[in-house]
């Protein structure tokens, strides 16, 4: 049988977890579901400069921690499972995961987003042989190596600044002549002596037998091609929601995204999106915080009506 809750939260990161202080507060029945370690995305940064009240800043891994053990502290249960369905026929809903069916009477979606591929020829073979997305988590297996980081916004530029502890020389590739980063992160790549990039230019291909040796590239303007030699890449191109497990039950858009109003109602009554997985988030920790804040007292306003 199907254990009962008041809401449900698929996703333990910020959104999610914040959702979970202001649900369990509220003393309504609450289960977070999380399929990784808590934090989400979050987790894997090394340094948070910009989640207000750390004037250091602070490890995203604590971070996610903290915010759990908070949640936690006011009741709020949590399950290591993957959500992989939803029903939302009747005043019941039910969220199906890899261990079980669990019923709820509200929903929030907190699912986040993941890394998005390149698609080209040699990237998914070479996932974990040299392809990266992540350089907080591979970043040491890169030691006086030259690696590449393909893109040009604020999660290109944070790789490359803490790949440059390990590489030896850290090549940003780009396929326009500018960067999209906030002007504090490319003031510091441009003052990294480690750091050098390479303009309108995309990776058109990754070779190596066992493990990543080349990059393919062609320069967008002149068309010309070229090679690169690298041991790694890390792949920094942009985000793609996690939303597959909704598919013809809650509607997305084209992207993926969830469309949801200031409230973060969806279009179905008593079902919440809060974060990255919406249309319009600011991607950013303290905005998904916000939102699943935000997800929770509308959540708890629905259970009352
Ligand atoms: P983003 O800001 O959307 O930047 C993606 C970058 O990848 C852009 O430079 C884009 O080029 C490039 N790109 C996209 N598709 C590509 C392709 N197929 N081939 C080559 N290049 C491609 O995404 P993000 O940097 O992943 O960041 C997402 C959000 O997370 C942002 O809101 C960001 O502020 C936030 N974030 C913040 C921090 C921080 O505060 N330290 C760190 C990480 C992420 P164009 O510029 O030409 O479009």
């Amino acid at each position: 049988m199907a254990k009962e809750y008041e809401v449900v939260i698929i996703g333990g990161g910020p959104a999610g977890l914040s959702a979970g202080i202001y649900t369990s507060r509220a003393r309504l029945r609450s289960l977070l579901i999380e399929r990784g370690p808590v934090g989400g995305q979050i987790a894997d940064a090394e340094l948070v400069e910009n989640y207000p009240g750390f004037p250091q800043g602070i490890s995203g891994m604590e971070l996610g921690q903290l915010i759990h053990q908070q949640a936690t502290r006011y009741g709020l249960e949590t399950l290591q499972a993957e959500a992989t369905g939803l029903e939302l026929q009747g005043e019941k809903r039910m969220v199906i995961t890899t261990k079980g069916k669990f019923t709820a009477k509200a929903i929030i979606i907190a699912s986040g987003s993941e890394r998005s591929k390149l698609g080209i020829p040699g990237e998914e073979g070479l996932t974990g042989k040299g392809v990266s997305y992540c350089a907080t988590c591979d970043a040491p297996f890169f030691k006086e190596k030259p690696v590449a980081v393909v893109g040009g916004g604020d999660a290109a530029i944070t790789e490359a600044l803490h790949l440059v502890k390990f590489a030896a020389k850290v090549k940003v590739i780009h396929r326009r002549n500018e960067l999209r980063a906030t002007k504090i992160l490319q003031e510091k790549a441009m003052a990294e002596p480690k750091i050098e990039f390479l303009w309108d230019t995309k990776v058109e291909g990754i070779e190596g037998k066992d493990r990543v040796n080349r990059l393919n590239l062609s320069n967008v303007v002149t068309g010309e091609k070229s090679t690169l030699d690298v041991a790694g890449v890390f792949v920094a191109v942009g985000f793609k929601p996690n939303t597959d497990y909704l598919k013809g039950v809650l509607p997305v858009d084209d992207a993926g995204y969830i469309v949801t109003n200031e409230r973060m109602e969806t279009k179905i009554p008593g079902v919440f999106a809060a974060g990255d997985v919406r249309l319009n988030s600011a991607q950013q920790a303290i905005t998904a915080a916000g939102d699943g804040a935000t997800a929770a007292i509308y959540a708890e306003k629905f259970l009352s009506e």
